[in-house]
């Protein structure tokens, strides 16, 4: 059998503070098969983003070991980020804030600028190539994000709950968007949120965390036909495994408010 794409074996992470040590992932055992989109949702300051972080080469954990393929860090793949805040830089216009991404592998620009526009067209943003980020509406500003991240074309794509700031509707577009995306040019994907009916709709698995420090409460398949990016709905038989992760969450958030 293949090895993981992604495998974290006992990853754990504290951090130091003054009023002491900050306890954020406890033991955190998890793999991302080639190809996979796995969702990971957990109560909000239970140490998703500091997982994510830690995958992405921009922290390091205090303990275990993060492995790609066969090799454990830091021969890493190439991995892209998007943030919830889509850190587009105010003053440069949408063709030269996707174009970014390949800044620092020494691509000449006017290269880095035809892959920027290819990627402009794909997510219908020709109108707008001149404006600036405050001349976007939110969605707009993270289409423009995950463009940047896409023309890095990453082997692993780690997204920190990257819609988590749009409205409902346009969340939904997102969603359609990113799926129809991923389902033209697989590759990995771990997706962090705390939406429980966007894990579900997006993931091929749902890797559920308890309350910090996190550990891993539950890894479910979500058993469902692809493409999926026609429509909104869930199916019937997933509102029984929503139903499941919901009661685990809810278990989490109560022994939470105990403590
Ligand atoms: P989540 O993304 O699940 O909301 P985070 O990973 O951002 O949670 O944070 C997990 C915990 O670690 C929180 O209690 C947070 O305050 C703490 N934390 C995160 N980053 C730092 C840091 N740089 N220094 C100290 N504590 C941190
Ligand atoms: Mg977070």
């Amino acid at each position: 059998m293949n090895a993981p794409a992604l495998t974290c074996n006992g990853v754990t992470k504290v951090f130091e503070s003054l009023s002491g040590p900050i306890e954020a992932l406890a033991s955190i055992d998890l793999t991302v098969a080639a190809d996979e989109f796995v969702c990971v949702i957990g109560p909000s300051g239970c140490g998703k983003s500091t997982l994510l972080r830690i995958i992405g080469g921009i922290t390091t954990q205090t303990s275990g070991t993060i492995t790609f393929g066969r090799t454990v860090e830091p021969a890493r793949p190439r991995t892209a980020m998007v943030f919830q805040d889509h850190g587009l830089f105010p003053w440069m216009d949408v063709l030269d804030n996707i174009a970014f991404a390949l800044e620092s592998r020494g691509v000449p620009k006017l290269v880095r600028r035809a892959g920027a526009m290819q990627l402009v067209e794909r997510i219908g943003l020709e109108q707008f190539v001149s404006s600036f980020p405050h001349q976007l509406s939110g969605g707009m500003r993270q289409r423009v994000g995950i463009a940047r991240a896409l023309l890095a074309d990453p082997q692993l794509l780690l997204m920190d709950e990257p819609f988590g700031a749009l409205d409902a509707q346009t969340k939904l577009v997102m969603q359609e968007e990113l799926l129809a995306t991923w389902e033209s040019q697989r590759r990995e994907v771990l997706y962090v949120t705390h939406d429980l009916t966007e894990a579900l709709r997006l993931g091929d698995r749902i890797v559920v965390l308890s309350g910090r420090p996190a550990t891993v409460v539950a890894d479910l398949p979500i058993v469902r036909r692809r493409p999926r990016s026609q429509g909104f709905g869930l199916e019937p038989d997933l509102e029984v495994l929503r139903n499941e992760v919901w009661s685990l969450l809810e278990a989490e958030a109560r022994r939470h408010a105990q403590r």
